[in-house]
């Protein structure tokens, strides 16, 4: 068995056996760790809260058969703003769990903890700006494989008169392409959504409430439909 040290963004964590917690980490080298820190429900001093969701730590960890154990944990980012704040809980809690769902063990994906290690990050330094959150499923949907197609119709390649949203079709859709379960949207939605999905998440597109509420909505039911589960955190609305 051997020691090795490694950083993650923990994702969750969950009781195990009587007094131990497997503590759930996004890892920059590989993908999605599931470790177990022992003692930690008996004496909550000895981690403190640095293996709470949505920490960055910097972690050593005792090579076991099934789960790797936590020996030593320091923080590298806690971001505090985020958990005075129900909004940005709330968006936090959202990216994590869109991280959680599509990421697996064993599946290093440095893209998508930067994206979630950047996404905190803006959240802890300013109000979530309204695109945030859609700009994060879109980029995230984007490193997975799934993005939307918001230039030119999924079906004939048309890039005019994309009024519709298919979301087995994988984006916009025009008139004559379609089918049964295609959204109507309202004019400018798919032109924004094209926008905020292009755009740097530190300088994202301004508009105005209802068309943002809306871009956000669409984009949530696409990554539902996506993920094939239905997220718990993005059944709250207004974020
Ligand atoms: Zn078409």
């Amino acid at each position: 068995m051997a020691i090795r040290s490694d950083q993650g963004i923990v994702l969750r964590g969950y009781p195990f056996g009587e007094s131990h917690r497997v503590v759930v980490l996004l890892s920059p080298n590989h993908g999605k760790l599931r470790t177990v820190a022992k003692g930690v429900r008996k004496t909550k001093s000895r981690f403190g809260g640095r293996l709470e969701p949505m920490t960055h730590v910097d972690i050593v960890l005792y090579e076991g058969k099934e789960l790797d154990t936590v020996t030593q944990v320091s923080v590298i980012n806690g971001f505090p703003n985020i958990r005075n704040d129900l909004d940005r809980v709330l968006a936090a809690g959202t990216m994590i769990e869109v991280v959680d769902a599509v990421i697996q063990e064993d599946d290093p994906s440095l893209r998508m903890f930067l994206l979630l290690q950047r996404g905190l990050s803006v959240l802890d330094d300013a109000q979530p700006h309204p695109a945030l959150v859609t700009a994060f499923l879109l980029k995230a949907a984007d490193i997975v494989g799934v993005a939307p197609a918001f230039d030119t119709c999924s079906g004939c390649g048309r890039t005019d008169n994309l009024r519709r949203f298919n979301f087995a079709a994988g984006g916009s859709v025009c008139e004559e392409c379609r089918s049964p379960g295609s959204y109507s949207l309202r004019a400018g939605v798919v032109e924004y959504l094209a926008s905020v999905a292009a755009a740097d998440i530190t300088d994202l597109p301004n508009t105005d409430e209802s068309m943002s509420k809306e871009a956000l909505g669409i984009t949530k039911r696409f990554m539902e439909y996506h993920l094939e589960r239905q997220l718990k955190t993005l059944a709250v609305p207004n974020v």
